[in-house]
């Protein structure tokens, strides 16, 4: 009998199916990714979307890795913007105001330290802070030079595959959070990577490598010499990513609280474990508010963050932190923004007001009609819901809130119309304490 013509045929090359579905990748990143490849340039999908697809999350957005050097970029696209002068990028314009980011290959500037620790050689003493990070490279470099290996993969869009120089696949499988290389020197080389450890052990649920968790604890004191913006962005984003108990109980642990924001790290020392719990439950309400994806800003996260040291229980055992001077020096020492502390003191000072403990001049109605209101609602009832504190209060208030006819937004904030703003007093001096109460808003 003849063979069968199926039987000699040559085997087909095996495609394996795609790492990532296709319908969840961005439709304007794949434009913007075949465009570059039609160009002549590798280009892949990098960093947090790849790691967050292929954990079956959705990514917050779709950052792009590219052999064309910046000004190639902005050749290839007409809707393209240069920017930033420490880490030139592209960003590539689409309608809606959506921006997909475009970084050229780079590679770490102090690549050959690196490579002289990862063969074993003793670490050079001194300074690795990196002042520069503009030095062109190849995808394997770029790769490496990133923080996190669950941050350093790429996705290939045409082969539908992830390329892998970091070990980043094994890591997600394991739910380990550990650095590309040597943990000592990545660590020296930007202390901020110890507050993204810790955001990214938070919000995924991971574990941080014993190595990576060491190098952490030693060289978080360093945080003091970064850029104070960057810190400061990092402990904002540790508050917005949803899981901020989990991830201020971890910065707690290993020693990153006292250092970012030593009177918290101290009430918490000083407080029993009922208040502690309180601080951390408060938080976790607030968490809870961001996952639903209720708008939840800055001054209210602070705000969750903060409640209990100005306004601990009796049985904390930890004396109240007045709220105005450390918000004046986290404006001074962190560069909190004004606006955002402005916003945190009202919400603070309001929950005296709220509860009744202090006098309200002026008229409640026209408190529960100012834009403030809902969120100093809100924060009273997330202090109730974990201390038990003022339930009868807030009842009343959602009362008066459903009978006061709220102001139509344009008559409560006319066009062009000043934001309402509160200059921060100076520290508050011992004979006038309530020199800056809440109530002559009310
Ligand atoms: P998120 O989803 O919270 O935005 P992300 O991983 O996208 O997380 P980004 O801060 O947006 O984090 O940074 C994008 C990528 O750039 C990271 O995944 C990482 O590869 C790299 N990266 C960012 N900051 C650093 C850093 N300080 N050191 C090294 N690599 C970094
Ligand atoms: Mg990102």
């Amino acid at each position: 009998m003849p063979d069968s013509p199926l039987a000699t045929a040559p085997a087909e090359p095996q495609q394996s199916p795609p790492e990532i579905p296709p319908e969840k990748l961005d439709p304007e990143a794949l434009k913007v990714l075949r465009h570059l490849r039609r160009n002549g340039h590798q280009a892949y999908l990098v960093g947090g979307c790849v790691r967050d697809l292929l954990l079956g999350r959705s990514p917050k957005d779709f950052d792009i890795a590219t052999s064309a050097s910046p000004e190639e970029v902005q050749d290839t696209f007409t809707n393209c913007r240069l920017i930033g002068r420490r880490f030139r990028l592209a960003h590539v314009y689409f309608k809606g105001r959506k921006i997909i980011e475009v970084s050229t290959f780079r590679k770490n500037p102090i690549d050959e330290i690196v490579a002289t620790a990862d063969a074993g050689e003793p670490l050079p003493e001194g300074d690795l802070l990196i002042a520069e990070d503009n030095v062109f490279g190849t995808d394997e470099e770029d790769a490496r030079r990133r923080d996190f290996t669950v941050n350093g993969l790429f996705y290939d869009v045409s082969l539908e595959q992830t390329i892998d120089y970091v070990g980043g696949r094994a890591d997600l499988e394991a739910r380990t959070i550990r650095t590309i290389g040597n943990p000592e020197i990545r660590m020296r080389e930007d202390p901020v990577r110890v507050l993204r450890a810790i955001r990214f052990a938070a919000r995924l649920g991971f574990e941080i490598e014993p190595a990576t968790a060491e190098a952490m604890r030693i060289h978080a004191k360093d945080l003091s010499r970064c850029a104070p913006a960057r810190v400061l962005e990092e402990t904002l984003r540790l508050l917005r990513c949803g899981h901020s108990s989990r991830a201020f109980q971890l910065a707690r642990e290993m020693g990153v609280l006292a250092l970012l924001l030593r009177p918290v790290a101290e009430f918490l020392d000083a407080c029993g474990p009922e208040e502690a719990a309180r601080v951390f439950g408060l938080l976790a309400t607030a968490d809870r508010r961001v996952r639903e994806g209720t708008p939840t800003d800055d001054s209210l996260l602070l705000a969750t963050l903060l409640l209990r040291l100005a306004q601990p229980g009796k049985d904390s055992g930890a004396p109240a932190i007045p709220i105005e001077p450390l918000l004046q020096d986290l404006v001074r020492s962190s560069r909190l923004p004004k606006r955002i502390a402005e916003g945190t003191r009202l919400l603070v000072l309001a929950q005296r007001a709220l509860l009744g403990e202090r006098r309200k001049r002026g008229s409640p109605n026209r408190f529960v009609r100012s834009r403030h209101f809902p969120d100093a609602l809100a924060l009273l009832a997330m202090n109730a819901e974990v201390s038990g504190e003022g339930n009868e209060q807030l009842d009343r208030w959602r009362q008066r809130r459903t009978t006061v006819e709220p102001l139509h937004p344009a008559a409560a904030e006319p066009p062009g119309a000043e934001p309402l703003r509160v200059p921060l007093p100076e520290p508050l001096s011992a004979d006038r304490p309530e020199a800056f109460a809440f109530s002559h808003l009310l």
